[in-house]
């Protein structure tokens, strides 16, 4: 099927009571991983490419391509949003609208909300024209968000109320504790917060740095209106570690196929137990019911 924005999957999930993952691609076994991961477990999915390694991946063009054709060749049926992860200007998200994104996020955290809500607008405004979902961040997610390490700093309800209300955006990252890469002891969520904008602003919120979040957390995350949960460091951690393992085992060896192939399934099993994990197992076939009623192609 054709790539899809997230807008009426994420209303779907949270309707639900369940998320769909974000997972990030750093190369093309990820995106390998990720569409089979899905297709297996008949999951709608995100594949998001982050705006910090875009260079790195080839830029916007090319990763819209890899995706697409990656989505055509495998044959795969479920739902596949393609999104801009922390999209850094408005311009850089058009240039992600322009290649074939079907979804961005404009990360205007760090500017005050005035500034923030001025510039998300600018890329609602452009991607409504293109069909393409939106989502925002107010708050700071704790570690590295940009390349930069910073602390977390929690979402102010009024300023959450007010960018959804102002913008028309579909989905909204509430920063409220969470942490981008390894938490240090247990993550501790702002979930007396959380109830209170989920209800505040109606559109589903985002989980950003889920990884090594525990199950009983996530899933009162996702009960509290969190209908897309983002995972990375526990996808290369598993790709990284089996890396590692095969490397160790035949030190001789010098097949990239034999040397990548053990580590593009562990993303695989990775990316099938983080969605039985959200609970959006078996969900595809409702999706796509939910998209056809708005006229997206399947
Ligand atoms: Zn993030």
């Amino acid at each position: 099927m054709t790539l899809v924005s997230m807008k009426e999957m994420l209303q779907r999930a949270k309707r639900e009571q369940y998320a769909v993952g974000q997972f990030n691609v750093n190369g093309l076994s990820w995106v390998h991983a990720i569409l089979d991961g899905a297709q297996q477990e008949n999951a709608p999915v995100i594949v998001a490419a982050s705006d910090r390694l875009i260079d790195f991946l080839g830029g916007y063009r090319l990763t819209a391509n890899m995706v697409r054709t990656l989505v055509e060749e495998k044959g795969i049926t479920v739902p596949v949003a393609l999104h801009l992860d922390h999209g850094k200007t408005v311009e850089s998200c058009f240039k992600a609208i322009d290649a074939g994104f079907t979804s961005v996020m404009y990360d205007g955290s760090h500017d005050p909300i005035e500034i923030n809500i001025r510039d998300t607008k600018r890329v609602v405004e452009y991607a409504a024209a293109h069909g393409v979902s939106v989502e925002a961040e107010v708050g700071t997610v704790g570690g590295m968000e940009d390349g930069l390490i910073g602390g977390i700093s929690y979402a102010d309800l009024g300023e959450c109320v007010r960018i959804v209300e102002e913008t028309g955006i579909d989905a909204l990252a509430a920063a409220l504790g969470s942490v981008h890469g390894k938490y240090v002891g247990e993550p501790k969520l702002g979930f007396v917060e959380m109830e209170a904008i989920s209800r505040a602003i109606g559109v589903p919120l985002v989980l950003h740095g889920a990884s090594g979040i525990p199950t009983h957390q996530l899933h009162r995350a996702i009960d509290l209106g969190h209908a897309k949960v983002n995972i990375n460091t526990e996808c290369v951690t598993v790709w990284s570690e089996q890396l590692r393992r095969t490397l160790a085992e035949d030190a001789e060896t010098t097949e990239p196929r034999k040397i990548l192939t053990p580590a593009r399934e562990a993303i695989r099993q990775a990316v099938r137990e983080k969605i039985q994990e959200f609970r959006s197992s078996g969900r595809a076939g409702q999706a796509v019911e939910q998209l056809e009623g708005y006229g997206v192609q399947s």
